[in-house]
Protein backbone atom coordinates (compact mmCIF):
# COMPACT_ATOMS: atom_id res chain seq x y z
CA UNK A 1 0.00 0.00 0.00
CA UNK A 2 1.29 3.41 -0.86
CA UNK A 3 -0.26 6.44 1.29
CA UNK A 4 0.60 10.11 -0.16
CA UNK A 5 1.61 12.50 2.69
CA UNK A 6 0.62 15.99 2.30
CA UNK A 7 2.15 19.20 3.95
CA UNK A 8 4.51 16.69 5.68
CA UNK A 9 7.49 18.38 8.18
CA UNK A 10 10.56 16.66 9.09
CA UNK A 11 8.75 15.85 12.22
CA UNK A 12 5.93 13.54 10.74
CA UNK A 13 8.23 11.54 9.26
CA UNK A 14 10.67 11.31 12.03
CA UNK A 15 7.40 9.60 13.71
CA UNK A 16 5.50 8.01 10.48
CA UNK A 17 8.82 6.11 9.26
CA UNK A 18 9.09 3.36 11.25
CA UNK A 19 5.80 2.58 11.98
CA UNK A 20 5.25 2.62 8.43
CA UNK A 21 7.84 0.31 7.88
CA UNK A 22 6.54 -2.33 10.65
CA UNK A 23 3.12 -1.97 8.39
CA UNK A 24 4.56 -2.70 5.20
CA UNK A 25 3.71 1.22 3.80
CA UNK A 26 5.47 2.89 1.33
CA UNK A 27 4.53 6.68 2.17
CA UNK A 28 5.16 9.01 -0.27
CA UNK A 29 5.97 12.55 1.70
CA UNK A 30 4.74 15.73 -0.02
CA UNK A 31 6.13 19.36 1.29
CA UNK A 32 2.62 21.13 -0.24
CA UNK A 33 -0.65 21.20 0.78
CA UNK A 34 -3.48 19.37 -0.86
CA UNK A 35 -5.90 21.28 -3.09
CA UNK A 36 -6.68 21.23 -6.72
CA UNK A 37 -3.40 22.00 -7.99
CA UNK A 38 -1.67 19.26 -5.80
CA UNK A 39 -4.28 16.62 -5.75
CA UNK A 40 -2.50 14.96 -8.65
CA UNK A 41 0.69 14.21 -7.14
CA UNK A 42 -1.23 11.44 -5.32
CA UNK A 43 -1.90 9.08 -8.30
CA UNK A 44 0.32 6.41 -7.98
CA UNK A 45 -1.04 6.41 -4.11
CA UNK A 46 -3.59 3.81 -3.08
CA UNK A 47 -4.77 6.61 -0.20
CA UNK A 48 -3.44 10.23 0.79
CA UNK A 49 -3.25 11.28 4.25
CA UNK A 50 -3.72 15.25 5.13
CA UNK A 51 -3.50 17.99 7.88
CA UNK A 52 -5.41 20.81 9.06
CA UNK A 53 -4.86 23.38 6.40
CA UNK A 54 -5.22 20.92 3.96
CA UNK A 55 -8.15 21.62 1.49
CA UNK A 56 -10.20 18.14 0.59
CA UNK A 57 -13.28 19.98 -1.02
CA UNK A 58 -15.57 19.11 -3.81
CA UNK A 59 -12.59 19.86 -6.14
CA UNK A 60 -10.16 17.39 -5.11
CA UNK A 61 -12.26 14.77 -3.89
CA UNK A 62 -13.64 14.68 -7.55
CA UNK A 63 -9.88 14.26 -8.62
CA UNK A 64 -9.36 11.58 -5.61
CA UNK A 65 -12.41 9.69 -7.57
CA UNK A 66 -10.94 9.92 -10.87
CA UNK A 67 -7.35 8.09 -9.54
CA UNK A 68 -9.37 5.75 -7.62
CA UNK A 69 -8.20 6.92 -4.55
CA UNK A 70 -10.92 6.25 -1.97
CA UNK A 71 -8.99 6.54 1.75
CA UNK A 72 -8.89 9.81 3.33
CA UNK A 73 -6.43 9.85 6.96
CA UNK A 74 -6.24 13.22 8.52
CA UNK A 75 -3.73 13.10 10.76
CA UNK A 76 -5.75 15.59 13.38
CA UNK A 77 -9.06 15.47 15.13
CA UNK A 78 -10.74 18.25 13.51
CA UNK A 79 -11.86 17.83 9.53
CA UNK A 80 -13.48 21.27 9.59
CA UNK A 81 -11.19 21.02 5.82
CA UNK A 82 -13.05 17.94 4.49
CA UNK A 83 -16.30 17.93 2.59
CA UNK A 84 -17.61 14.85 4.17
CA UNK A 85 -20.76 14.82 1.87
CA UNK A 86 -19.07 14.84 -1.58
CA UNK A 87 -16.68 12.34 0.40
CA UNK A 88 -19.54 10.06 0.75
CA UNK A 89 -20.94 10.55 -2.48
CA UNK A 90 -17.53 9.34 -3.62
CA UNK A 91 -16.84 6.20 -2.07
CA UNK A 92 -14.54 8.04 0.08
CA UNK A 93 -13.53 7.19 3.59
CA UNK A 94 -12.71 9.19 5.75
CA UNK A 95 -10.77 8.38 9.27
CA UNK A 96 -9.16 10.90 11.46
CA UNK A 97 -7.46 10.86 14.97
CA UNK A 98 -9.66 12.11 17.14
CA UNK A 99 -7.14 11.96 20.62
CA UNK A 100 -3.92 12.32 20.27
CA UNK A 101 -3.00 13.97 23.20
CA UNK A 102 -5.59 15.95 24.67
CA UNK A 103 -3.42 17.20 27.39
CA UNK A 104 -0.85 18.49 24.84
CA UNK A 105 -3.26 21.45 23.69
CA UNK A 106 -5.27 21.95 27.33
CA UNK A 107 -1.70 21.97 28.67
CA UNK A 108 -0.77 24.62 25.88
CA UNK A 109 -3.76 26.50 26.38
CA UNK A 110 -3.14 26.90 29.97
CA UNK A 111 0.59 28.00 29.23
CA UNK A 112 -0.42 30.44 27.04
CA UNK A 113 -2.90 31.81 30.06
CA UNK A 114 -0.01 31.58 31.89
CA UNK A 115 2.11 33.36 29.39
CA UNK A 116 -0.31 36.37 29.05
CA UNK A 117 -1.60 36.88 32.64
CA UNK A 118 2.26 37.00 34.19
CA UNK A 119 3.64 38.56 31.25
CA UNK A 120 6.17 35.83 30.93
CA UNK A 121 6.89 36.78 27.26
CA UNK A 122 7.18 39.91 28.23
CA UNK A 123 9.83 39.75 31.24
CA UNK A 124 12.05 37.27 28.61
CA UNK A 125 12.44 39.74 26.04
CA UNK A 126 13.35 42.59 28.57
CA UNK A 127 16.11 40.17 30.85
CA UNK A 128 17.00 38.86 27.35
CA UNK A 129 18.04 42.67 26.79
CA UNK A 130 19.69 43.02 30.61
CA UNK A 131 16.65 44.94 31.15
CA UNK A 132 15.57 43.83 34.72
CA UNK A 133 13.14 46.38 35.46
CA UNK A 134 9.17 45.11 36.03
CA UNK A 135 7.14 47.93 35.73
CA UNK A 136 3.86 46.90 33.78
CA UNK A 137 4.55 43.40 34.43
CA UNK A 138 1.40 42.88 36.79
CA UNK A 139 -0.49 40.05 36.77
CA UNK A 140 -3.55 38.62 38.91
CA UNK A 141 -3.59 35.70 40.82
CA UNK A 142 -5.97 32.58 39.06
CA UNK A 143 -6.89 30.91 42.30
CA UNK A 144 -10.20 32.52 43.04
CA UNK A 145 -11.14 33.53 39.31
CA UNK A 146 -13.57 32.50 37.19
CA UNK A 147 -12.84 30.29 34.00
CA UNK A 148 -15.15 29.69 31.53
CA UNK A 149 -14.43 26.47 28.85
CA UNK A 150 -16.85 26.57 25.54
CA UNK A 151 -16.34 23.13 24.49
CA UNK A 152 -16.17 20.38 27.24
CA UNK A 153 -15.05 17.20 25.18
CA UNK A 154 -11.86 15.89 25.68
CA UNK A 155 -9.80 18.82 25.87
CA UNK A 156 -11.93 20.94 27.36
CA UNK A 157 -12.06 18.45 30.51
CA UNK A 158 -8.58 18.29 30.36
CA UNK A 159 -8.51 22.23 30.85
CA UNK A 160 -11.59 22.19 33.56
CA UNK A 161 -8.97 19.51 35.50
CA UNK A 162 -5.65 21.81 34.88
CA UNK A 163 -7.93 25.14 36.19
CA UNK A 164 -9.67 23.77 38.78
CA UNK A 165 -5.88 22.49 40.11
CA UNK A 166 -5.06 26.27 40.21
CA UNK A 167 -8.06 26.92 42.68
CA UNK A 168 -10.31 28.46 39.56
CA UNK A 169 -13.85 28.79 39.83
CA UNK A 170 -14.76 26.76 36.47
CA UNK A 171 -17.76 27.68 34.38
CA UNK A 172 -18.67 25.76 30.95
CA UNK A 173 -20.88 25.69 27.49
CA UNK A 174 -21.43 22.81 25.51
CA UNK A 175 -24.45 22.27 22.80
CA UNK A 176 -23.93 18.70 24.73
CA UNK A 177 -23.81 19.27 28.41
CA UNK A 178 -21.80 16.29 29.85
CA UNK A 179 -24.27 15.05 32.91
CA UNK A 180 -20.92 12.80 34.64
CA UNK A 181 -19.00 16.17 34.48
CA UNK A 182 -18.35 18.37 37.73
CA UNK A 183 -18.71 21.31 36.37
CA UNK A 184 -21.27 24.19 36.26
CA UNK A 185 -22.55 24.85 33.04
CA UNK A 186 -24.11 28.19 31.74
CA UNK A 187 -25.21 30.01 29.20
CA UNK A 188 -23.20 32.03 27.14
CA UNK A 189 -24.38 35.30 27.74
CA UNK A 190 -23.91 34.21 31.89
CA UNK A 191 -20.76 32.59 30.84
CA UNK A 192 -19.43 35.97 29.31
CA UNK A 193 -20.40 38.00 32.19
CA UNK A 194 -18.60 36.30 35.09
CA UNK A 195 -15.57 34.75 33.24
CA UNK A 196 -12.20 36.39 33.77
CA UNK A 197 -10.60 33.80 31.26
CA UNK A 198 -12.21 32.34 28.12
CA UNK A 199 -10.77 29.06 26.77
CA UNK A 200 -12.36 28.09 22.97
CA UNK A 201 -12.54 23.65 22.75
CA UNK A 202 -15.43 23.16 20.72
CA UNK A 203 -14.69 22.23 17.27
CA UNK A 204 -15.47 24.77 14.32
CA UNK A 205 -19.27 23.55 12.58
CA UNK A 206 -21.40 25.46 10.83
CA UNK A 207 -23.01 27.01 14.21
CA UNK A 208 -19.59 27.51 15.92
CA UNK A 209 -18.13 29.72 13.50
CA UNK A 210 -17.48 33.19 15.07
CA UNK A 211 -19.20 32.13 18.47
CA UNK A 212 -16.94 35.10 19.75
CA UNK A 213 -18.36 37.68 17.64
CA UNK A 214 -19.01 41.52 18.33
CA UNK A 215 -22.11 40.88 20.42
CA UNK A 216 -20.48 38.28 22.27
CA UNK A 217 -17.23 40.50 23.56
CA UNK A 218 -19.22 43.23 24.06
CA UNK A 219 -20.65 40.99 26.93
CA UNK A 220 -17.39 40.33 28.02
CA UNK A 221 -16.11 41.75 31.24
CA UNK A 222 -13.30 43.95 31.26
CA UNK A 223 -10.12 42.76 30.28
CA UNK A 224 -11.03 39.26 30.29
CA UNK A 225 -8.84 36.76 28.88
CA UNK A 226 -9.38 34.88 25.60
CA UNK A 227 -7.35 31.97 24.29
CA UNK A 228 -8.19 29.94 21.20
CA UNK A 229 -6.22 26.82 20.57
CA UNK A 230 -9.01 25.46 18.76
CA UNK A 231 -9.84 27.01 15.05
CA UNK A 232 -9.40 30.01 14.15
CA UNK A 233 -12.84 31.14 12.85
CA UNK A 234 -14.52 30.94 15.79
CA UNK A 235 -13.53 34.15 16.70
CA UNK A 236 -14.40 37.39 13.95
CA UNK A 237 -11.00 38.56 14.29
CA UNK A 238 -12.04 42.43 13.56
CA UNK A 239 -14.37 42.22 16.18
CA UNK A 240 -11.40 41.10 17.95
CA UNK A 241 -9.11 43.58 17.25
CA UNK A 242 -11.65 46.37 18.17
CA UNK A 243 -12.30 44.45 21.55
CA UNK A 244 -8.73 44.84 22.81
CA UNK A 245 -8.90 48.46 21.24
CA UNK A 246 -11.64 49.39 23.15
CA UNK A 247 -10.20 47.88 26.35
CA UNK A 248 -12.49 45.25 26.47
CA UNK A 249 -10.70 42.11 25.83
CA UNK A 250 -6.96 42.29 28.45
CA UNK A 251 -5.37 39.20 26.64
CA UNK A 252 -5.15 36.91 24.14
CA UNK A 253 -3.80 33.70 23.05
CA UNK A 254 -4.22 32.49 19.81
CA UNK A 255 -2.25 29.21 18.77
CA UNK A 256 -5.22 29.59 15.06
CA UNK A 257 -6.03 32.38 13.24
CA UNK A 258 -8.98 32.85 10.92
CA UNK A 259 -7.05 32.76 7.71
CA UNK A 260 -4.14 30.79 9.04
CA UNK A 261 -3.68 28.89 6.43
CA UNK A 262 -1.10 31.02 3.52
CA UNK A 263 1.16 32.08 6.88
CA UNK A 264 1.33 29.29 9.61
CA UNK A 265 3.97 26.61 9.43
CA UNK A 266 6.20 29.40 6.90
CA UNK A 267 8.81 31.10 7.29
CA UNK A 268 7.79 34.73 6.55
CA UNK A 269 10.21 36.63 8.70
CA UNK A 270 11.80 38.20 5.14
CA UNK A 271 8.77 38.45 3.26
CA UNK A 272 6.18 41.46 3.75
CA UNK A 273 3.33 40.17 5.67
CA UNK A 274 -0.14 41.04 3.72
CA UNK A 275 -2.81 40.03 6.49
CA UNK A 276 -3.21 43.11 7.94
CA UNK A 277 -5.23 42.07 10.87
CA UNK A 278 -2.78 38.99 11.43
CA UNK A 279 0.10 42.08 11.69
CA UNK A 280 -2.46 43.97 13.87
CA UNK A 281 -2.52 40.99 16.33
CA UNK A 282 0.76 40.65 16.65
CA UNK A 283 1.45 44.37 17.36
CA UNK A 284 -0.42 44.45 20.30
CA UNK A 285 1.44 43.98 23.72
CA UNK A 286 -1.24 41.98 25.03
CA UNK A 287 -1.67 39.53 22.33
CA UNK A 288 0.66 36.74 22.18
CA UNK A 289 -0.11 34.42 18.17
CA UNK A 290 1.68 30.80 17.46
CA UNK A 291 1.82 28.31 15.13
CA UNK A 292 -0.70 26.08 15.37
CA UNK A 293 1.44 24.36 17.19
CA UNK A 294 -0.67 23.72 20.73
CA UNK A 295 -0.35 19.57 19.60
CA UNK A 296 3.30 19.53 19.33
CA UNK A 297 4.34 17.30 21.95
CA UNK A 298 5.99 13.33 21.11
CA UNK A 299 3.57 11.58 23.07
CA UNK A 300 0.53 13.57 20.52
CA UNK A 301 3.19 12.80 17.63
CA UNK A 302 4.18 9.42 18.41
CA UNK A 303 -0.38 8.89 18.59
CA UNK A 304 -0.72 10.69 15.94
CA UNK A 305 0.87 8.08 13.44
CA UNK A 306 0.14 4.97 15.48
CA UNK A 307 -3.89 6.02 15.36
CA UNK A 308 -3.29 6.79 11.43
CA UNK A 309 -1.91 3.03 10.74
CA UNK A 310 -4.42 1.65 13.09
CA UNK A 311 -7.57 3.39 10.66
CA UNK A 312 -5.62 1.95 7.59
CA UNK A 313 -5.86 -1.62 9.37
CA UNK A 314 -9.79 -0.71 9.75
CA UNK A 315 -10.19 0.62 6.65
CA UNK A 316 -8.42 -2.42 4.73
CA UNK A 317 -10.35 -5.20 7.18
CA UNK A 318 -13.64 -3.21 7.14
CA UNK A 319 -13.47 -2.64 10.76
CA UNK A 320 -15.84 -0.21 12.51
CA UNK A 321 -14.21 2.42 14.71
CA UNK A 322 -15.57 5.50 16.19
CA UNK A 323 -12.38 7.39 14.35
CA UNK A 324 -14.32 7.19 10.87
CA UNK A 325 -16.14 10.35 10.29
CA UNK A 326 -19.50 10.37 8.95
CA UNK A 327 -21.19 13.45 6.90
CA UNK A 328 -23.51 15.07 9.98
CA UNK A 329 -26.66 16.15 9.21
CA UNK A 330 -27.27 19.75 8.88
P1 LIG B 1 -14.13 16.75 21.21
O1 LIG B 1 -14.92 16.30 20.03
O2 LIG B 1 -13.71 15.75 22.23
O3 LIG B 1 -14.93 17.90 21.98
C1 LIG B 1 -15.57 18.94 21.35
C2 LIG B 1 -16.70 19.42 22.26
O4 LIG B 1 -17.32 20.56 21.64
C3 LIG B 1 -17.80 18.38 22.47
O5 LIG B 1 -18.11 18.26 23.84
C4 LIG B 1 -18.98 18.95 21.69
O6 LIG B 1 -20.24 18.61 22.27
C5 LIG B 1 -18.71 20.44 21.80
N1 LIG B 1 -19.44 21.21 20.81
C6 LIG B 1 -19.81 20.84 19.56
N2 LIG B 1 -20.53 21.83 18.99
C7 LIG B 1 -20.60 22.83 19.90
C8 LIG B 1 -21.22 24.11 19.92
N3 LIG B 1 -21.94 24.54 18.86
N4 LIG B 1 -21.09 24.87 21.02
C9 LIG B 1 -20.40 24.43 22.09
N5 LIG B 1 -19.80 23.22 22.15
C10 LIG B 1 -19.91 22.43 21.07
O7 LIG B 1 -12.89 17.52 20.60
P2 LIG B 1 -11.48 17.80 21.29
O8 LIG B 1 -10.58 16.65 21.06
O9 LIG B 1 -11.70 18.27 22.68
O10 LIG B 1 -10.93 18.99 20.36
C11 LIG B 1 -11.57 20.25 20.32
C12 LIG B 1 -11.02 21.04 19.16
O11 LIG B 1 -9.66 21.38 19.40
C13 LIG B 1 -10.98 20.28 17.82
O12 LIG B 1 -12.21 20.35 17.14
C14 LIG B 1 -9.90 21.01 17.06
O13 LIG B 1 -10.50 22.03 16.29
C15 LIG B 1 -9.04 21.63 18.15
N6 LIG B 1 -7.65 21.11 18.19
C16 LIG B 1 -6.62 21.99 18.05
C17 LIG B 1 -5.30 21.54 18.11
C18 LIG B 1 -4.10 22.47 18.00
O14 LIG B 1 -2.97 22.01 17.80
N7 LIG B 1 -4.27 23.77 18.14
C19 LIG B 1 -5.06 20.17 18.28
C20 LIG B 1 -6.14 19.31 18.43
C21 LIG B 1 -7.44 19.79 18.39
Amino acid sequence: MKIAFYDTRPYDMLWFDPLLKEADIEPQYIQNRLDKNTVGYAHEADAICIFVNDHCDKEVIERLDEMNIKLVLLRCAGYNNVDLKCCEKHGIKVYRVPAYSPAAVAEYAVAMLLSLNRKVYKAYGRTRNFNFNIDGLIGFDMRGKTAGIIGTGKIGQMAIEILKGFGMEVIAYDLYPNKDLDVEYVDLPQMYARADVISLHCPLTPETKYIIDRGAIKRMKKNVILINTSRGELIETRALIDGINDGIIGGVGLDVYEDEEDYFYEDWSDKIMKDRDLARLITFPNVIVTSHQAFLTSEALHQIAQTTIDNVHSYLNDEETPNRVIAPEY
